[in-house]
């Protein structure tokens, strides 16, 4: 069993010497347990959060243990109920090739899914974020403004998709000409507007004439910056992410803005919310599989996935995740 340990606990950036490629026997499952074998790993923002031990929402990865993830597995021999040999199922598997598991949080895909990494994507966690922030936060109402930060991005565009089917006008902001021509083109959003270009702010104004009534909020940072002149009363932001920070070793240089948010949140009664899907939208999973699962099948939601190949990129593969450089979800394939 291949499997990558947090080595060490990253200063910025993780580097080369974060986490360590070890190899180990097989493991032997015990009773009320099943071996899986991963197949997909997901690489998610949230990793960077795990690799650090300031205060957060879940636990450190102590140094030394495996490195948590997602993953779409093969059950290789089970003695859990519900679960038997040759089902596909997501789990929380690891970055490893196999994976013990008493079955807790594991969700049965069946014999013979289809497009099976999709659990780790649309159908699947980031898609239960985008679709909860939205309706559970946003509070859409058709005709309204709706701001995605990260459009491209496996939350961001399945937020603004959601955003069109509900009738909002839907505006995205993503970083370069390629994948704001994915977002207006392939995923339907009326305007995508590059936070890297010159004079991102004076466009993003342009691209939301009625000023912004949601803003779903994945980035932070300078994005935010710009969005915040644009809020209307009544605005409401789901928090979900601030990617823009998480290598961050410092806060950002001033002037110290906060009191002008606050005042702003005051005078204009804006909501600002955070959330963690699972802790507080997990119930609302049933209700979602079902109707993101409509959504993708009648192609009313669209969906990019990178494959990058064998669990040694995976590291790599992370580090441009924080970076700009995924276009679309990212999975990593097993090869075991
Ligand atoms: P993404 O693929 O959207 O994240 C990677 C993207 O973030 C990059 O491709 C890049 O896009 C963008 N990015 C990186 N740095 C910056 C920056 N400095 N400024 C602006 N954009 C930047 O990942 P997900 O869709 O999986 O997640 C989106 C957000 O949602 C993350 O913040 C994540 O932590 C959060 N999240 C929160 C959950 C919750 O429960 N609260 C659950 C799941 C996700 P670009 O090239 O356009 O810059």
């Amino acid at each position: 069993n291949r499997k990558f340990i947090l080595a060490e606990r990253p200063k910025g950036e993780p580097d080369d010497n974060t986490l360590r490629l070890e190899t180990e026997a097989l493991p032997t499952p015990g009773k009320g347990q099943m071996l899986l074998r991963n197949e997909y790993l997901s690489l998610d923002p949230y990793m960077r959060g795990r690799m650090s031990d300031a205060p957060s929402y879940a636990a450190p990865v102590e140094i030394g243990q495996t490195m948590v993830g997602g993953t779409v597995a093969q059950v290789m021999s089970s003695d859990v109920k519900g679960f038997e040999k040759d089902d596909w199922v997501v789990a929380f598997g690891g970055w490893q090739d196999y994976a013990l598991s008493d079955g807790t949080g594991v969700i049965n895909l069946g014999k013979d899914p289809e497009n099976k990494s999709w659990a780790l994507g649309v159908l699947g966690m980031p898609g239960l974020t985008a679709w909860t922030g939205l309706t559970q936060i946003g509070q859409p109402k058709a005709g309204e403004t709706l701001v995605v930060a990260g459009a491209s991005g496996p939350v961001g565009a399945t937020v603004g998709q959601i955003g069109k089917i509900l009738g909002l006008r839907v505006v995205g902001v993503a970083g370069g000409a390629e994948k704001c021509a994915h977002v207006v083109d392939t995923l339907g959003f009326d305007a995508c507007v590059d936070y890297k270009a010159d004079g991102f702010p004076a466009a993003l104004k342009a691209a939301a004439p009625d000023g912004i009534d949601i803003y779903f909020e994945n980035v932070g940072g300078a994005v935010f910056d710009a969005v915040m002149p644009l809020l209307n009363t009544s605005a409401r932001i789901p928090v979900c992410g601030v990617i823009s920070q998480y290598n961050a070793t410092s806060l950002p240089d001033g002037p110290d803005r906060l009191s002008l948010l606050m005042g702003m949140v005051l005078r204009k009664r804006m909501t600002l919310r955070g959330f963690i899907v699972f802790e507080d939208f997990g119930h609302l999973y049933p209700e979602f599989s079902k109707q993101m699962g409509d959504w993708v099948r009648d192609g009313k939601i669209k969906y990019r996935e990178e494959v990058i190949e064998g669990l040694e990129q995976a590291p790599a593969a992370f580090v441009g995740l924080l970076n700009g450089k995924a276009f679309g979800k990212r999975v990593v394939k097993l090869t075991a």
